[in-house]
């Protein structure tokens, strides 16, 4: 749907897992397998490793579950001589509608740029996937009371840019906020903590692409979240849905999450 079809009201639930380094093709298919069919009204998205993706998406499709497949990172490029790298159009062919960006493992382990961030969501647009864009600070950055402006930072390097700030105007986008002290520490960040930086998220996005624009992007929360705190980090205003690592391993977890008030 483009952006324009959608009205304010229409703020998609979106639970989604980040499967990280974990399941391989057979663990993939099992999970899909063992995993009842989401509630009404939820969008499930999973992000498989990148070989796990084809087999994930026979079984999706052969289940007929409404799950959306993303790839949980992306090279800028179509193709070319860039050894280990997956293209937005390669994962796009194998299945994925999405694609997650500036993951903070990716920013951390692996020195992806505030640069590169940009490039691989403008890369995503090009081959038609949603980016997730994910944004959030460390715990040096939060007690040096610098939450806003690290998000700012991230947030202005992606839909600064005019083409990325027009396509991003267009083409459906997804944000995370992850604080990267939450992820995979067992620390969730309290509903008043994530209500502070999804209110803070709308509003910069409001400033960068326009208040209407802002109020339709989904704005999800990461960091530990498990089926007992979901239902409370949900009922959070700005909070539209949650990107969960460890607990989207087990079909039953994950289908608590999505199944949660
Ligand atoms: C993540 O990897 O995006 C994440 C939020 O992980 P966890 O739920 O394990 O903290």
């Amino acid at each position: 749907m483009s952006e324009e079809q959608r009205g304010d009201g229409d703020r998609d639930r979106v639970i989604a897992g980040n499967w990280k380094m974990h399941h391989g093709p057979a663990q993939g298919q099992a999970f899909v397998e063992a995993l009842p069919e989401p509630p009404e009204g939820v969008r499930v998205l999973l992000f498989p490793p990148a070989v796990t993706l084809p087999a994930l998406h026979a079984s999706v499709r052969s289940s007929g579950l409404p799950i959306g497949l993303g790839i949980q990172n992306l090279h800028h490029e179509v193709s070319g001589a860039f050894t280990g790298e997956v293209s937005a159009e390669q994962a796009a062919e194998a299945g994925a509608e999405c694609a997650l960006v500036g993951h903070s493992e990716r920013r951390q382990l692996f020195g992806e740029t505030l640069d590169e961030t940009a490039r691989k969501v403008g890369a995503a647009y090009r081959a038609g996937l949603t980016p997730v864009l994910c944004v959030g600070e460390t715990l040096a950055e939060r007690s040096q009371g610098r939450l806003e402006e690290v998000l700012d930072r991230q947030l202005d390097a992606v839909f600064s840019p005019p083409t990325l700030r027009e396509q991003s105007r267009e083409l459906e986008v997804l944000v995370a906020y992850e604080p990267v002290w939450a992820i995979g520490t067992g620390q969730t960040a309290t509903p008043d903590d994530a209500d502070e930086a999804h209110r803070f998220i709308r509003a910069r996005l409001g400033e960068l692409l326009g208040e209407a624009h802002a109020r339709r992007i989904s704005i999800l929360y990461g960091g530990s979240v498990k089926p007992a705190n979901a239902s409370e980090l949900l009922a959070v205003p700005d909070v539209d849905g949650v990107l969960v690592g460890g607990a989207s391993l087990d079909p039953r977890s994950f289908a608590a999450i999505a199944a949660s008030e």
